[in-house]
This record gives structure tokens, sequence and C-alpha cells, in this order.
């Protein structure tokens, strides 16, 4: 944990906002399966949410595992004071057994200025097991 960051704890509502039955779902059954053990994340879907996750919680280490090497940077810098508001995955679309497509809007808010919409349609393939990020296209 960052210092000066709102403590998280495991049962808190996960940060990428999926729902059961109209409920958050604790970060413990969600993306804290992923974030906090080896296992790796059953689909792009959950490797996406993890991945916004770490973003959220500043897990560098998470993201660099779970991003392919043909694509991965050498370090990631977080933007200090990024307050991140939501997810919406809108589709996770299976292309062949390795490799997928999710798309979906991530909102944050800078230190200044106005919130900030990512909307993109993320490549993911399955190596040796583990889903990995491959890139993007801006939408
Ligand atoms: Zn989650």
């Amino acid at each position: 944990m960052i210092e000066g960051m709102t403590p998280f704890v495991m049962t808190d509502a996960c940060p990428c906002g999926r729902q059961q039955q109209k409920k958050p779902i604790p970060f413990s059954q969600c993306c804290g399966r992923w974030l906090e053990t080896v296992f790796p994340a059953l689909d792009a879907d959950c490797l996406m949410r993890s991945r916004y996750c770490a973003f959220v919680l500043e897990r560098a280490p998470y993201l660099l595992k779970t991003w392919h090497a043909s694509h991965r940077p050498a370090s990631i810098e977080f933007d200090p004071g990024v307050k991140w508001l939501g997810l919406e995955v809108r589709s996770h679309t299976v292309l062949d057994a390795t490799h997928a497509e999710v798309e979906f809007v991530a909102r944050q808010k800078p230190v200044s200025g106005p919130a900030v919409r990512l909307h993109e349609r993320s490549r993911f393939v399955l190596e040796s097991g583990h889903w990995l990020y491959v890139d993007g296209d801006a939408l």
C-alpha cells in the first residue's frame, strides 16, 4: 500500500464495480482473487478488471506481470493524485481459445482539470495458462 492512500481492505467493494444480484462484490471475492494470490485470472474479462484494480491500488508489479512481453513497459509511473471513478466493461469477446478482446470505459479524475474517460478495446492473449494484456485501441 502506498503511503498516503486511503487504506483499502479485502472486504471493501471491488473497485472494478462488479455486482452480484445488484450488490457489490467484496474485493476478496472478485479481483483480489488474482491480485492477492498466484492464481491466474480466469479469463480476459477478469484480467481486465483486476488490472483496473491494480491501477486503482497502484500495484505496478501486477500490471507488469500481466502485460505481454511484446508491449510491456520497463516500468510504470502512476500519476500522483489521480482518482479512479469507475470501470464499465462493455463487452468481452472470445476470439478463439487463446485470444480475446475486452471493450471498456474507465473514468479518472486528475488532480487538476475535468474527469477523463478512457474508452478502449484491449487485446488479450493466453500464454502458459495466463491471460496477458497485449495492447488496445482507443475508441
Ligand atoms: Zn473486481
